[in-house]
């Protein structure tokens, strides 16, 4: 009787100790994607523009057929917050639940995207390359990017200049990460949580030192995910320049429904 007790004691001190823990990586893995979405460039193709170049550039014409379609079709547009309560600790979301993440600074992500994000209650996450911040007229500056986030939206990391993630060595990670982030908490007057990978890449060396930054989470592109750390591998789609809306709502139906 006694045995049994203490067993029943131990199940139900494991069962809540258990609960009381961060999800592990097979757990979050385990939960269905939220789909995550990844822009670059809002603007129409011009000449020189190369046939690979166009995955990463989408006509604003096409950009506002893929926000009516999200709209339409009853998706809701999530932050990184939510996300991450959702994958680690399985907070509730809205059935159609969807992030927006644009990269790389670009102007017409202020021109083009804010008033469709504004017009459909949409809300995104924009991840800044510090260095091309005014850089010159194509670029978003400070102002605006302080503008993006009174008006709710995410504002986070992408480095200081685009160098890809897995040459990272020494002073490269505070130069390429930490600097840069400091900048924009000193636009935002926030902490910035959020990091996404230069072309998507990295290597399951380098995470930890996302951890020790401070970041609660970092998005890639369409690899496959850390098993050990997930949190920092989310994977995301490019909202491809040649893709119209109807191949969007496919790809989010056949790429984010299934498991990675
Ligand atoms: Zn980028």
């Amino acid at each position: 009787m006694l045995k049994t007790l203490i067993t029943l004691a131990s199940i139900c001190f494991f069962a809540l100790g258990l609960s009381a823990q961060p999800a592990n990586g097979a757990a979050i893995l385990a939960r269905k994607q939220v789909p995550v979405i990844c822009y670059h460039q809002i603007r129409n193709w011009r000449p020189s523009d190369k046939l690979a170049d166009k995955d990463y550039i989408i006509p604003p014409a096409t950009f506002k057929t893929h926000m009516k379609m999200l709209a339409d079709s009853g998706w809701h547009t999530i932050l990184p917050d939510e996300l991450v309560d959702y994958l680690t600790k399985g907070r509730q979301l809205p059935a159609k639940a969807i992030v927006l993440t644009f990269d790389d600074t670009d102007g017409d992500q202020f021109e083009v995207a804010r008033p469709e994000l504004i017009k459909y209650g949409f809300k995104g996450v924009f991840f800044i390359t510090t260095t091309n911040i005014a850089k010159n007229k194509h670029y978003m500056d400070k102002l605006q990017i302080k503008q993006l986030f009174d008006e709710g939206n995410v504002i986070a990391c992408h480095t200081q200049d685009h160098t890809n993630f897995k040459k990272y060595k020494d002073q490269d990670w505070e130069i390429q990460i930490d600097k840069p982030t400091k900048k924009l908490e000193k636009i935002t007057g926030q902490p910035v949580k959020y990091f996404a990978f230069p072309f998507g890449e990295w290597n399951s060396a380098g995470l930890p030192e996302l951890h020790k930054l401070g970041f609660k989470a970092a998005f890639q592109l369409s690899e496959p995910r850390d098993p050990g750390d997930p949190i920092m591998t989310i994977r995301r789609i490019l909202g491809c320049g040649y893709w119209s809306a109807q191949t969007l709502d496919y790809n989010l139906k056949h790429d984010f429904g299934r498991l990675h």
